[in-house]
């Protein structure tokens, strides 16, 4: 199990001393949810859990490490692993610093689609090879993936110290975007008009995002200010797109956008159209190789423009 696996490693980097802590999950308060959790001592580590709701991206955590914590080994999925990728890029975490612990990721369920059973309870779910089983019921794991997962090419993470895991039989890649380019312009205007006029701007989405670290986000700013502090559709396109440019070359298409909003918007849909044009136009994954240069952002220590360093 990989969950035993990381387990054993866990406890011998945390035995030996290699780190001062591990960014992995527990288990969640609620039903179907795991959360991070920072294992600092072997005994902890009984609690650490790997399953198909350990969707979030520990790489957004490493930020909420106090400065100068040391060393610290990190669980990292295919998506997790290549925004680990892109903030070395950056210069926001140094290889250094972490232990990665990379996993050959079956794919996170969407638990959304759990809502359709009434009252379910955890111990009515199972997982099997290439299935999920509900209340004595299976149906194929594939079906329950969350769109992100569907869509995953990467399910390890190019850059690791330790891969565990068993070689991943999942679904093949999955065009979920199809279906929305085939619609005239005008419609997909509309599909998106009707899903940001949802949007409460409480910014979930980009909290969540491991990508989006700016101290002061441009849709908060006050001096100047660009939006209005009120959701209006306008503003909302404002934000939504302004973010979508500010991830172009950088979104590792990881959900956790989409997972942290609270009224189900299918948000992360932009980021991956985005995706796919930088994909098509430059030949670029995002946090694949650590040395392939970004197509439209490029981090020095010694760039000559103050601002930027
Ligand atoms: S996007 Fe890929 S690597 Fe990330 S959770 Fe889904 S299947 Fe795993
Ligand atoms: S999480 Fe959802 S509601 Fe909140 S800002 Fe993002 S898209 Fe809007
Ligand atoms: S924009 Fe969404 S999909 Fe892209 S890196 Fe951020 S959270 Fe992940």
């Amino acid at each position: 199990m990989i969950s035993d696996a990381l387990r054993e490693v866990s406890r011998k980097l945390l035995e030996e001393g290699v780190v001062r802590g591990v960014l992995g999950y527990r288990k969640g308060s609620l039903p179907f949810r795991a959360r991070p959790h920072l294992f600092q001592s072997p005994e902890e580590l009984g609690e650490l859990v790997f399953n198909p709701f350990c969707g979030v991206n520990l790489a957004r955590y490493l930020f909420h490490l106090p400065k100068g914590f040391g060393k610290v080994a990190v669980l990292a999925k295919g998506c997790d692993g290549r925004s680990l990728v892109v903030l070395m890029k950056e210069g926001q975490v140094r290889r250094e610093d972490l232990v990665i612990l990379g996993i050959r990721c079956p794919g996170m369920v969407d638990r959304r689609k759990l809502g359709e059973w009434r009252d379910l309870r955890e111990d009515e779910v199972s997982f099997g090879e290439g299935e999920i089983s509900i209340r004595g019921e299976t149906y194929p794991f594939s079906s329950f993936l969350e769109a992100s997962c569907r869509r995953c090419r990467h399910r390890s993470p190019s850059v690791y110290d330790v891969l565990v895991g068993d070689e991943v039989s999942s679904p093949p890649f999955e065009d979920t975007l199809a279906s929305l380019w085939n619609l005239p312009e005008e419609k997909r205007w509309e599909f998106f008009a009707q899903e940001l006029s949802r949007c409460i701007r409480c910014y979930a989405c980009r909290n969540a995002c491991p990508l989006c670290y700016c101290k002061e986000c441009f849709a908060e700013s006050h001096r100047p200010s660009f939006l209005h502090p009120s959701p209006t559709l306008r503003d909302n396109f404002v934000f939504h797109v302004g973010r979508a440019m500010h991830l172009a070359g950088r979104c590792t298409e990881c959900g956790a956008c989409e997972r942290a909003c609270p009224l189900g918007i299918p948000i992360a849909t932009i980021f991956f159209a985005v995706s796919e044009t930088v994909r098509k136009h430059f030949a670029f994954e995002a946090g694949i190789d650590l040395e392939a240069p970004a197509p439209f952002v490029t981090y020095r220590e010694d760039d000559p423009n103050a601002f930027i360093r």
